[in-house]
């Protein structure tokens, strides 16, 4: 067994685990040696049970008295047992969890963690977590120290993968392949011990120091990565150099026909995509901008080029929705100048002899294909993957590559993780846009800001809590009992509609189609609402936990709204009362740019510290994060070395051969 082993390999995963690992992401032993804690539970406090204290966190360790089903007249059942050390006797309740007296008998000896409840007058733990020891198997996983707790899927709870994590571990060494020299002059620890701490630390300072060599290794490959993309990039040459200024004429008469003017900063960027398409070298750019700054149009000024030189351009984005808004805006825009604009989606295909053609991932099948493909953009860019972006280029020769994203990424990240592409930034909004009144709720008001929703007669999302990384059954769970309460308790006479990730795609479009007809009043949404979906009719976008969130992920999520004529509002609602969590949300009641909110951001987030689910492009970094932008150098430094000398760094040259990475030394 090795880390390119399928999970399916270890013990105990059969072929039933290893799909439902696939849901988490994990194929193979390295994913599953990947697969990071969320947070620890710190159990580590070991106690005598004569010195509980009533709610303390702690493990007690002892010999099981007793153990039995209570039957109570409701139908509940309870498992109580009676736990002994040499100082006392302790109570322990369960519910509801049958298998409990079948799995730990009377006599074993047994380690529970927990908080200490009073119940009538008498200490006792409550539903703890609980482990038998075995005699020589004292190590302990799931009590009695820091536990790891996982981002989480139906049917893998953390106990399981802390089981078979620890186990694997036992059975395999992880491969250095820095030196010494190396290690010690970035203040890393070995790979292995980096691995086996951050699942099993003695301290959250030795977790974050294993996790910070782990983040190290993602940040350098991530950048290996970049610059051997940019070395192959520039490799090639295109069959299709642009003439700009012998169609000047058409495309000021297009720009003047808008019935806007641009942005300054459309303006600026339009003219650097046009400096690339004259170049004998294939546009590599990746356009970044604000929700709501003007994406589209500056895409259509690009594929106008490709059209007057004679060539089609195809134009990609992550979803349904998105893609036939898109299809829509470039029609109205386009075929007043005879330009067709086909469509290529799961559900609709019309897109022969078209110039331009507009879709989802339909756009990859085989059987779509083109003339002379000059021009390929790929809009909300980090939701797909490398290949994807590969098959499509692919259907033409070399075409020029323009890459959108409305996620904010500073530029010093961006430069370094992106730094294969060129950048372009939108950092003004239309004149006429309103800024969204935004409002930090405090809990006293919670009713009278309900009844102010409900007076504004408008439509509203609203976001449930963050609760994982990923959506968990937990977050679509708190959201379903959101939703049951707010149409039962606060909204009776409003119709309410639900919307998370693990809706099938039709009944997803059947809520989002009601909610843009007009057919719901409210649509209570998980955070992974739709990028970029436009329902201009919305004009709340009400926030729970927006403590959880970053700055500039709150901001993306409320650019939801205030995309039509009426004034929007976004409230958002926190538990959290600190100074700091109310000082950091206030931030969005006064600044409006994203990029200025990811900067802000960065200066609150302590290292290691993660709100959300942010996804910094099609890299998406798992451990790594951008607060860290000492990291970043460090490795930025290290990666430009190992580029030019790999001969120096025989260890990381074979992985980086068995990673596929080739790096090409410039
Ligand atoms: P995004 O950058 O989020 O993709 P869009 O391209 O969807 O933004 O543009 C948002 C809205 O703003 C669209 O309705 C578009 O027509 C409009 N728009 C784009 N540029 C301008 C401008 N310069 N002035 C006014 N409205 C504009
Ligand atoms: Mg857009």
């Amino acid at each position: 067994m090795d880390l390119e082993s399928p999970v399916s390999k270890l013990p105990m995963v059969g072929p039933a685990m290893a799909t439902r690992l696939e849901k988490l992401g994990i194929l193979t032993v390295q994913d599953l040696l990947y697969h990071l804690p969320s947070r620890y539970e710190d159990f580590s406090v070991i106690s005598k049970i004569s010195q509980l204290q009533e709610g303390e966190t702690v493990t007690v360790q002892g010999k099981v008295l007793e153990i039995k089903n209570i039957y109570t007249p409701r139908g509940f059942v309870l498992q109580k047992a009676i736990v002994e050390d040499d100082t006392g006797k302790l109570d322990v309740m369960w519910f509801n969890q049958r298998f409990l007296t079948k799995a730990i008998h009377r006599d074993d000896y047994i380690s529970l963690s927990g908080k200490v409840e009073l119940s009538n007058h008498k200490l006792q733990l409550q539903s703890p977590q609980y482990e038998i020891i075995y005699p020589g198997k004292e190590q302990s996983l799931h009590t009695g120290r820091l536990v790891p707790v996982y981002p989480e899927t139906e049917g893998i709870s953390s106990k399981w993968l802390r089981t078979r994590i620890y186990n694997t571990l036992q059975n395999l060494k992880v491969e250095e392949y820095l030196d010494e020299k190396t290690l010690s002059e970035h203040h890393l620890m070995p790979l292995d011990e980096a691995v086996r701490k951050v699942h099993f630390p003695n301290s959250l300072e030795g977790a974050a120091e294993a996790k910070r060599r782990l983040a190290f290794d993602e940040l350098l490959f991530a950048q290996l990565q970049a610059k051997t993309r940019k070395g192959e990039w520039e490799e090639k040459t295109v069959g299709n150099k642009f003439d700009i200024v012998g169609n000047r004429k058409q495309l000021t008469q297009f720009m003047n026909n808008l019935p806007f003017e641009l942005t300054k900063a459309q303006r600026k960027v339009v003219d650097e995509i046009y400096q690339d398409l004259t170049s004998e070298k294939p546009m590599n750019r990746l356009l970044q901008g604000d929700v709501g700054s003007g994406k589209t149009v500056v895409a259509a000024l690009a594929m106008l080029a490709g059209y007057l030189n004679g060539f089609q351009a195809a134009l990609m984005a992550p979803t349904e929705i998105l893609a036939l808004q898109h299809y829509q805006t470039l029609t109205v825009l386009l075929n007043p100048l005879n330009i067709s604009v086909g469509v290529a989606t799961g559900s609709k295909k019309d897109y022969q002899g078209s110039d331009i053609i507009v879709g989802t991932h339909a756009l990859l099948t085989d059987n779509l294909n083109f003339k002379r493909l000059g021009l390929v953009v790929i809009d909300e860019q980090h939701r797909f993957g490398v290949e994807q972006r590969a098959r499509l280029t692919a259907k033409g020769v070399n075409p020029h590559v323009l890459t959108m994203t409305a996620t904010p990424i500073p530029r010093t990240i961006a430069l370094t993780i992106y730094g294969d592409l060129d950048l372009s930034v939108l950092d003004e909004l239309p004149k006429n846009r309103q800024p969204i009144k935004t409002w930090v709720v405090p809990q006293t008001k919670r009713d009278s800001a309900y009844e102010w929703i409900r007076q504004q007669k408008t439509q509203a999302f609203i976001i449930c809590p963050l609760i994982d990384e990923s959506e968990t059954l937990q977050t679509v769970k708190s959201a379903k009992t959101e939703f049951e309460y707010l149409s039962k308790q606060v909204f009776p006479d409003l119709k309410l509609g639900l919307l998370h990730g693990r809706m099938k795609p039709k009944e997803k479009d059947k809520v989002l189609d009601d909610f843009r007809q007009g057919k719901l009043d409210i649509l209570v949404a998980t955070p992974v609402v739709e990028v970029g979906i436009d329902i201009p009719a919305a004009t709340i976008m009400l926030i729970e936990a927006a403590d959880r969130f970053g700055l500039a992920q709150l901001h993306q999520l409320r650019g939801r709204v205030g995309r039509g004529e009426r004034q929007s509002y976004c409230l958002l609602f926190t538990e959290n009362e600190s100074e700091t969590a109310i000082k950091r949300l206030k931030y969005l009641e006064k600044i409006n740019s994203g990029f200025e909110l990811a900067e802000i951001d960065l200066r609150f987030r302590g290292p290691g510290q993660r709100f959300g689910t942010v996804q910094h492009g099609r890299l998406d970094l798992k451990i790594a994060d951008f607060s860290d932008p000492k990291l970043i150098e460090e490795t930025s430094l290290l990666a430009q070395k190992v580029f030019s000398s790999l001969n120096l760094f025989p260890l990381l040259r074979e992985k980086l051969a068995k990673s596929k990475i080739s790096v090409v030394a410039n």
